[in-house]
């Protein structure tokens, strides 16, 4: 046999119609929507919806994230981004808190984990690409 082997069962071409996918709830005033995840590459990429006041607590990238803000405000370490700002976060950058100035939503990719961390920067919850394609398997089992 000449099968191909994949590690991914993400198909090549992807066209997500974000606006027909629920949100879930991650923390008090954020939910998101997976857009998709990788198993090869451990990327995943989710809308975030977060309300004002609400803020992620500190943490790593263990892998590159870029955004899009495509509302709202939010104020972490590398400044203020507003509806329509991008923004690269590289490898290994720490963020003290991101705080939402506003009711924002973002897209959001990482290229691998994201760590919070407790306050002597032990890992308190690792957000990769299994914890967002089980949360996407459990949304369309129960729908
Ligand atoms: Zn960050």
């Amino acid at each position: 046999m000449n099968a191909a082997t994949t590690t991914d069962d993400n198909p090549a071409d992807i066209l997500c119609r974000a606006d027909d996918i629920a949100w879930i709830g991650f923390a008090p005033g954020i939910d998101y929507k997976v857009l998709r995840t990788s198993a090869e590459t451990g990327t995943w990429t989710v809308m975030f919806r977060c309300a004002k006041g609400s803020e992620f607590p500190p943490h790593y990238h263990h892998g590159a994230g870029e955004y899009l803000m495509t509302k709202g405000v939010m104020d972490y370490r590398a400044g203020t981004a507003k509806a329509g700002d991008y923004g690269y976060e590289p490898l290994g950058v720490y963020h003290e808190s991101t705080r939402f100035l506003e009711d924002s939503e973002l897209l959001f990719t990482n290229h691998g984990p994201v760590a919070f961390v407790n306050p002597d920067m032990s890992i308190q919850m690792l957000l990769d690409w299994k914890f967002f394609a089980d949360a996407a398997a459990q949304q369309k089992a129960a729908a």
